[in-house]
């Protein structure tokens, strides 16, 4: 945490004794009208201070017409005013002696750089005066922990709010409510949601730090659409995972287009897909890519124990979807179940032999012939199978199901007292003949899912989660002695080869010639054979251009390929500066494959590996990690790859030196690294690998780095 800013006082936001309404009114199609019913429709227990100039009163309780003329300052204040009205509002509750207030109002940094200049402008009348400011362009706080709405959703229009042990920071603020609404209808309740809009003061982090520290939350939820700060929120996923709690991330951006939403929704900018989910997985954040099942999977991380492993139990009601489940889960890699034997004996007592070592359990088939009762003993049986980690019930429209959600709910808790806490999610479609089921559930405290799709991606959550990288070790130590000294710019191939000798980087020797002559005699001192390369500011892709001679195999032939290159390149690209020929040494190799680095506005330097060549662009097979990695990781990240295979020995081919990849990948890790805040990019393409102890070598590079 930034030492300079005095911690955000999340707790104190949610504990308030007292709150202004700035705008408040009787008028719930406005949001000030809603923001005032929300607050009293969910018991907020401290005083609130309508701010309404035409009324002495609403809902019998004292208006006021201006933030000084309450009694006490407010400690919160919430306005949804219009926008030119924000700053006068801001500076007439920071005089009071408000310590914080949200502000709903939109259009502010969100629509660009006049919204951004008042932006600015308001943090800094709060600033000077300590307040702190949530959003604007968000849609406030949900607190059912705290029983604290200051928040006007339509979401909002129930008569209890279920309190869960879900915490959830929401970059948007329409998000977070579907996302309440949906959770709160099928059983799932929160401790505290932000929504955090455009976090002109308050940021993401701090509403994080406070989740980590809150007794009332188990599990993290954020979604997000940009980080401020990646090393601090990579700081308080770690801390989130030393305390226990998971943290979930759902990321909008993945793709280009993606990303241009999210930079005209909430103007934070959406760094690199890649580089952030490298992030996650180093900091133990389970990245998901569905909001809705982002929630439910904390749903499930709250009622249930996390599983130990991942083989899943069916049951249902209809052999059709079940085979369809089945499907879903083995294109996913998920495992089925194979029942322990005594399993298989207790569901005997039921099913036919053959029946009850089905994975699915089609509870249709029960020798009783459609009784629900067979469901009490069938969920039991699985939860309590030793090779079993998860239950899946996914339930197709079947009469009296009512009846059955009872029978689990019994069999769930009869588990529950013997001891097993194994996740057990049931599916219930989302049309009326499953009302009674719903509630039946829903009675017994256990949460449904809409639909399969949903408990799928949770299963695999949860394998994400079981699966995590441990927590980083030490990083070792740099393999050079000094900082390296780059020039600015972009480095032409022999100068960014250079740089990667000094790294231990192994690359082909080679020079540069001005004319044919000297590149002859400069073969001379080399091994053939050779290649020839035009060396050239302008021309970035030297084989697209003509500018690669291969194969050539004495000093003649090498200046005659210059003879010839130079003559060639003078038709097709007259106007390239051609500062030389680079004559090296031809390497072998049995597979390209390409090692790069940049560096990621928010997480800082990356490396990059994958297979090189075109098919770089064409597989987009590529591992990221933040650098530094250490060579052990760099394994990890080549056996991530499509192409591992190749490397590892595929089909009867020689195993590949992956060793010397992966010290190769950790060496250009480092040097990316070192080369400190200009560098902004690096590619060693390709590096041709050879057989399981013959090494690898880079024979082509290029290194841009920034001006000074
Ligand atoms: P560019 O990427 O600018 O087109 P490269 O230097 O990568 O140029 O050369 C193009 C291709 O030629 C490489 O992908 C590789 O297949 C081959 N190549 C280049 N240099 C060598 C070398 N020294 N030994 C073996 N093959 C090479
Ligand atoms: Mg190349």
């Amino acid at each position: 945490m930034n030492k300079m800013t005095r911690p955000a006082p999340v707790s104190e936001m949610l504990a308030p004794r007292s709150v202004a309404v700035i705008g408040a009114s009787e008028d719930q199609t406005k949001f000030g009208g809603r923001l005032f019913h929300m607050l009293v429709r969910h018991g907020f227990g401290g005083t609130i201070y309508p701010i309404n100039r035409k009324r002495e009163t609403l809902s019998d309780i004292p208006c006021f017409a201006r933030i000084g003329d309450t009694p006490s300052a407010p400690d919160m204040a919430v306005m949804a005013v219009p926008r030119d009205h924000v700053k006068a509002a801001v500076t007439e509750c920071a005089e009071a002696g408000t310590k914080a207030v949200i502000i709903i109002t939109a259009k502010f940094s969100d629509v660009g750089e006049e919204g951004a200049r008042l932006e600015a402008e308001v943090v800094e009348e709060a600033r000077r005066h300590g307040m702190r400011i949530i959003g604007p362009n968000c849609l406030g706080i949900i607190s059912p922990a705290n029983s604290l709405v200051l928040c006007a959703s339509p979401a909002l229009y129930v008569d209890e709010l279920l309190v869960g042990r879900i915490g959830m920071v929401s970059q948007s603020g329409a998000l977070m409510a579907t996302l309440f609404d949906r959770a709160q209808t099928r059983g799932v309740g929160f401790s505290h949601c932000f929504s955090i809009g455009n976090q002109a003061d308050m940021e993401m982090c701090d509403f994080l730090d406070f989740l980590v520290e809150d007794p009332a939350t188990d599990v993290i939820c954020a979604y997000i659409e940009g980080v401020k700060d990646g090393r601090r929120f990579m700081e308080v996923a770690e801390r989130a995972r030393a305390a226990g709690k998971p943290v979930l991330a759902v990321k909008a951006g993945r793709t280009d287009f993606g990303a241009a939403a999210a930079f005209s929704h909430t103007a934070s900018l959406a760094g690199s897909y890649e580089a952030f989910e490298a992030a996650c997985s180093q900091s133990g954040v389970v990245l998901m890519d569905d909001p809705d099942a982002m929630v439910m999977l904390a749903a499930a991380l709250t009622r249930f124990d996390r599983p130990e492993r991942m083989e899943t139990a069916l049951m249902t009601t209809s052999g059709g979807g079940g085979a369809i489940t089945a499907d879903r889960l083995t294109d996913l890699g998920l495992p089925l179940a194979t029942y322990a034997p005594q399993t298989v004996a207790a569901l005997e007592e039921h099913y036919l032999p053959d029946n009850a070592r089905a994975n699915p359990i089609d509870m249709g088939a029960a020798k009783a012939g459609g009784s629900m009762l067979v469901g009490e003993d069938s969920v039991h049986a699985l939860l309590t199978d030793p090779e079993t980690g998860v239950v899946l019930c996914p339930l197709t429209t079947a009469p009296d199901m009512r009846l059955l959600c009872e029978c689990l709910a019994k069999g769930l808790a009869r588990a529950e007292e013997g001891g097993t806490r194994k996740p057990c999610l049931v599916v219930l479609q989302p049309g009326q003949a499953a009302n009674k089921a719903r509630a039946e559930l829903l009675k017994h405290g256990l949460f449904f899912f809409d639909g399969l799709d949903e408990a799928i991606r949770v299963i695999d959550g949860y394998r994400k989660l079981l699966t995590l990288a441990p927590p980083r070790g030490a990083r070792g130590t740099s393999p050079a002695g000094a900082a390296p000294d780059a020039a600015s710019g972009a480095l032409d191939e022999a100068a960014a080869k250079q740089l990667l000798d000094g790294y231990g980087v192994p690359v082909n020797r080679g020079a540069v010639a001005q004319d044919a002559a000297a590149a002859g005699k400069v073969a001379g001192d080399l091994t053939g054979p050779f290649v020839v390369k035009v060396v050239s500011p302008d021309i970035v892709h030297k084989s697209d251009a003509g500018g690669v001679a291969l194969g050539l195999t004495s000093a003649e032939e090498v200046a005659q390929a210059v003879t010839e290159m130079a003559a060639r390149l003078g038709q097709s690209h007259p106007e390239a500066r051609i500062t030389g020929y680079l004559v090296q040494e031809m390497v072998e190799g049995e597979l390209e494959m390409f090692v790069g680095a940049r560096r990621d506005p928010l997480f800082g330097p990356v490396v990059m590996l994958g297979a090189g060549g075109v098919m770089v662009e064409l597989l987009k097979d590529v591992a990221v990690r933040l650098a530094p990695v250490t060579p052990d990781e760099a394994r990890e990240m080549i056996a991530g790859l499509r192409v591992a295979p190749l490397l590892e020995g595929f089909r009867g081919s020689a195993p590949l030196d992956i060793d010397a990849l992966a010290e190769a990948v950790s060496r250009v890790s480092w040097l990316a690294h070192d080369l400190g805040p200009r560098f902004a990019e690096l590619d060693v393409n390709p590096v041709l690998v050879r057989k399981a102890g013959e090494g690898c070598t880079g024979v082509d590079a290029r290194i841009l780095m920034e001006e000074e």
